[in-house]
Parts: C-alpha cells; sequence; structure tokens
C-alpha cells in the first residue's frame, strides 16, 4: 500500500473513473457507493449531468418507453406527470438521482476527456481532460450511444447564408416563426419536431430518405390519484414498472424471432396513417417498404396530421446539395430554406471516444473495432484491460427500456470491481480474444433471423460494413442472466511484476 501511495504523490488517481453523467455514469455512481466504493469520479464534459436529457431540448422532446420503465428500478419516481414524461421531467429527476445518492462530491464538469492510455507496468489508465490529468485503476466508459450528433457531409452546406443547427444542439434563441425551415430526416427526433414546430413555421420542408412506421402513442396525464397511491404505496410503482416490462418482454420476441408475425402490426400502423393522410399521393410517400421494427417504430399522435397540413411539404428524397438558400433532394426537388434543422442522429457505431482510448498494445479502441465493434458481454474488448462501456455493443434494445440494459451492466461492473478485490494487489483484467470472438459469434448467430437484419431496411442499428453491432437479439432478462456474474475465464488476470511491467498469470 505505501509503495502505491508513493507511486502516486503529486498525482492524482483514483480506484474508478466514470466518463459520462447521463443515465449511465450516474447510475454507474451510485452503483460504486452502494458497494462501498467512494474513491471514484464522474468525468463530464458539459457543465451539469443529464447527458441525452440534458442535450436534447428541442420542441416535443420526450421518451418514448413509458417514464416508469424509463428510470431507475432504484429510485422510482411516483412524480412522472405523463406516461410519456418530457426532457425537463426526465433531466429534472437525473439532477434529482445526483442530490439523493450524494453524487455531486464525485462529479467532475467541464471535464471532457481527451485520452485515456492503458499504463501496462503500472496497470492503471492515464487520463488525460480539459482539467488535467489523473490515473485510474478502472475505466467505466458511459459517454452514450446518442452523445455525438451527426450531421451528413452534404456539398454546399457551408455556403447556406441560413440557420443551420441539429436536434440535439436546439438553437432556442433562432425565432423560428413565420420561416422557411427544412428538417433533414425522420427519426425519432424529427417526429417529435415536426408537429411542433409546424404550427409556428412559414413552411417546412421534410427530406425523409426513408418513411418511418408510426404507431399510435397511448400519452397520458398521470391523475392526481395515481400520483398519491405510488406515493402512499410505493410497490404499486413497482407493480407497474412490472407490467410495463412484461409487455415487451413479450412482444421482443417477434423482433428476434418472428418477424413474419409482425405484419399485423403493420397493418395498425397503416391504419393510423390512413386516418390523419387523405391525399393518396402523400400516403404513398409515407408508407415504408420495411418490415415493421427492422428500423426503431416510432410513437406519436399528431406527426401525421402535421404532415397533411398545407404549409408542409414531404420531400421522399434525402437532402443531397445545398447551392445558398436553394436545397436540392436526391430526387431533384429544390425548396427554398432560411433555417435547416438536422434530425440526422448520432455516431453511433463509429462513437467518438474510442478514437482516444489507447489498449495493451497501443492501439486505440477505435483501430481495435475498425472491422465492427465487438465487446465481452457488452462490455470489455480484448486488449483494454479494467476497461467496461456502459451500453457497449449490442447493448441496445428496439422495443423497451435502455435503463434496463445499464442496469444489468452495472451489476457487471459491480461483480468485476469484487473480482479484482478478490484478486488482491495489483491485477487487472483482460478479456481473452477467444471468449469476446465467441460472445460475438453467438450474439450474431443470433441476429441472423431478426427483424433488425431480416426486416429488409438500412438503419442506424448497423455498421459501415452491414453488421448490426448495437442492438441486443434477446430480452433484457437474458442480457440480466449473463451480466450477473463475471466469469474470470473469459479474462487473462494480469499482475504487475517488479520492474518489467504487467504479465499474464492466468
Ligand atoms: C432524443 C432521444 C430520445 C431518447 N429516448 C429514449 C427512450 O425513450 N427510451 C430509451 O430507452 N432510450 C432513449 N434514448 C436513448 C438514450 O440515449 C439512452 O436511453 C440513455 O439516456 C443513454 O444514457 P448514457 O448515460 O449511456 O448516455 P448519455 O445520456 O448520452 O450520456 C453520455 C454523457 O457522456 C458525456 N461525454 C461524452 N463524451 C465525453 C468525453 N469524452 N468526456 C467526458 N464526458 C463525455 C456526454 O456529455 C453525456 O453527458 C433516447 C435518445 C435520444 C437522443
Amino acid at each position: 500500500m505505501a509503495e502505491r501511495e508513493h507511486e502516486h504523490v503529486g498525482h492524482e488517481h483514483v480506484r474508478v473513473a466514470v466518463v459520462g453523467s447521463g443515465f449511465g455514469g450516474l447510475g454507474a455512481a451510485v452503483r460504486l457507493r452502494r458497494e462501498g466504493i467512494t474513491d471514484f469520479v464522474v468525468l463530464e464534459r458539459a457543465g451539469s449531468v443529464g447527458g441525452t436529457w440534458r442535450d436534447n431540448s428541442y420542441p416535443g422532446c420526450a421518451c418514448d418507453v413509458p417514464s416508469h420503465l424509463y428510470s431507475f428500478s432504484f429510485a422510482p419516481n411516483p412524480e412522472w406527470p405523463r406516461t410519456f414524461s418530457g426532457q425537463r421531467h426526465i433531466h429534472a429527476y437525473l439532477e434529482h438521482v445526483a442530490d439523493v445518492f450524494r453524487l455531486r462530491p464525485h462529479l467532475r464538469f467541464d471535464s471532457e476527456v481527451t485520452r485515456m492510455t492503458w499504463n501496462g507496468e503500472l496497470l492503471r489508465w492515464d487520463i488525460e481532460t480539459t482539467s488535467g490529468n489523473l490515473s485510474a485503476d478502472v475505466v467505466v466508459s458511459a459517454t452514450g450511444p446518442l452523445s455525438d450528433p451527426k450531421i451528413p457531409d452534404i456539398p454546399g452546406l457551408d455556403s447556406f447564408p441560413g440557420k443551420v443547427f441539429h436536434s440535439a444542439r436546439w438553437d432556442h434563441g433562432y425565432d423560428l416563426r413565420g420561416k422557411r425551415v427544412a428538417m433533414v430526416g425522420t427519426g425519432a427526433s424529427a417526429i417529435q419536431i415536426v408537429p411542433n414546430i409546424q404550427p409556428r413555421v412559414g413552411r417546412l420542408t421534410l427530406f425523409q430518405r426513408t418513411p418511418p412506421w408510426v404507431m399510435p402513442r397511448v400519452d397520458r396525464a398521470i391523475s392526481g390519484a395515481e400520483r398519491a397511491l405510488h406515493r402512499a404505496l410505493p410497490f404499486t410503482t413497482r407493480l407497474r414498472r412490472g407490467v410495463l416490462w412484461g409487455i415487451r418482454e413479450l412482444q421482443v420476441q417477434a423482433f428476434t424471432k418472428h418477424p413474419h408475425e409482425l405484419g399485423f402490426v403493420e397493418q395498425l400502423a397503416k391504419r393510423n396513417m390512413a386516418r390523419a393522410i387523405k391525399d393518396p399521393a402523400l400516403r404513398a410517400k409515407l408508407t415504408p417498404d420495411y418490415r415493421i421494427g427492422c428500423k426503431r417504430i416510432l410513437l406519436s399522435n399528431d406527426y401525421y396530421p402535421a404532415l397533411a397540413r398545407p404549409n408542409v411539404d414531404v420531400v421522399a428524397a434525402g437532402l443531397a446539395e445545398v447551392r445558398g438558400s436553394t436545397l436540392v433532394a436526391a430526387d431533384g426537388t429544390e425548396a427554398e430554406a432560411d433555417a435547416i434543422v438536422f434530425g440526422t442522429g448520432f455516431h453511433v457505431t463509429d462513437m467518438p471516444i474510442a478514437e482516444r482510448v489507447v489498449g495493451a498494445d497501443g492501439r486505440t479502441l477505435a483501430e481495435t473495432w475498425k472491422d465492427g465493434m465487438e465487446a465481452l458481454r457488452g462490455s470489455a474488448a480484448a486488449g483494454f484491460p479494467n476497461f467496461m462501456t456502459v451500453i457497449g455493443p449490442n447493448t441496445g434494445l428496439g422495443n423497451s427500456s435502455m435503463i434496463l440494459m445499464i442496469e444489468s451492466q452495472l451489476n457487471y461492473m459491480a461483480d468485476y470491481l469484487r473480482q479484482l478485490d478478490v484478486l488482491g494487489g495489483r491485477a487487472a483484467l483482460d478479456a481473452r480474444p477467444a471468449a469476446v470472438r465467441a460472445w460475438n459469434h453467438r450474439v450474431q448467430q443470433r441476429m441472423r433471423r431478426t427483424v433488425w437484419n431480416t426486416g429488409g431496411c438500412t438503419s442506424w442499428y448497423l455498421d459501415a460494413h452491414g453488421r448490426n453491432t448495437t442492438v441486443w437479439p434477446g430480452t433484457t432478462s437474458e442480457f440480466r442472466r449473463a451480466t450477473r456474474h463475471v466469469d474470470l475465464g473469459e479474462y487473462d488476470v494480469l499482475r504487475a511484476s517488479d520492474r518489467k511491467g504487467a504479465e499474464a498469470v492466468a
């Protein structure tokens, strides 16, 4: 121990460095404290907690999984105002979690991680941030799968004289009233934005590469009586959550094993469209030609009605070029615009943090993942000892709450740290390449029959090679079981040798 302290004189060292303070990072922080670990920091590039729910403040931003399921199991909130609560309430919930679980002393804002390098001699991560350097025995990277906005490389965009912003960086200072606005993209954010800005703007042109399947959103205010019941009898909140979870758990079989059964759901979605869209030409433009569920199913009651309004044009092609204030679609359609809003998603399969993580052999995580992201149980990549990713490869969900997956990954993290304790001394765990391969082989085998791979669409679930490295092809309970314990047989145990650095001893 004395030797260890000496090693770190004049240098900050923590047991665990968590990167990111969204649901993943805050959840990790709570779990660490519950495991009795207080020697940790949470490094956050922004000035407050919240991640997704801090950054996405666009009009209409809300979750599309019911709030009682889209929240931590260990922090039930009897006060959710709606079945699908809005961004403001989810953000406030995360601030509340940071207070109630006494996470503030651990939070380090304005600390963007710029580099993390594995130090094989001292078995630690050397971390460079915009607010200073430190080292950690273990890194828990919770930088989010949807946290770095992606704006496509559109020729001429630089010459556009008007306003340009991404849905996740909404410019609230820009007044859209009466403006000619182009919305690029028709994903989960765009379908929330369109009905919210349509009444205000002069003209709205929607550039749609692929139409989404849109189902009705069963959203309503949660009554005062329900909230009082949840407050008085906390088990009713758990019960509600359990029912919401169970329904989704049953539904997932159709996505993962029986995509042909989804035809019935497509009929419901088509009826949802037909109710609002009377013009057959517009209906044709909006009708998807791929299996429902292949891309994320979107929920909205006001998207189609907004598209039917006279100040909206749907261009059934992507934005291909910008010539001054003229926007040109891939099919040659032209539209004039004062502002362009990109609802074009995020860097998901090419997560920027991977460029900044340098592993045992000197290669970055991005280089290691150049042919596709792979990690053991969605968490540990080979050659990156004591480095865990929360919402790593193949841990996303097409139909349920990501918080369920995050909590499973936190179980894994807790056991990982326990195993390191049991090993004692200076030790690190490095996922064995064979174990990583075997895990991913199983995942990809199961993926073959899922709707995400067979449904005939191109989605952000697929990487540049067409491989699905984002979604978990099973139920959340299966993932929970798979991440309950760390199997040491899947890891090499590294020990610091006296002078020569680390050596594998198992
Ligand atoms: C608009 C929108 C709606 C969504 N709705 C749902 C939903 O209804 N249901 C659902 O299950 N999921 C939904 N999601 C997915 C959502 O991202 C996850 O559910 C969850 O919030 C992810 O949490 P996270 O902590 O992993 O990532 P994030 O919330 O993205 O947090 C990552 C944090 O890491 C920080 N960070 C990143 N890089 C660095 C760095 N280098 N150094 C320091 N800090 C860094 C970021 O600033 C951020 O605060 C939605 C996503 C979006 C964008």
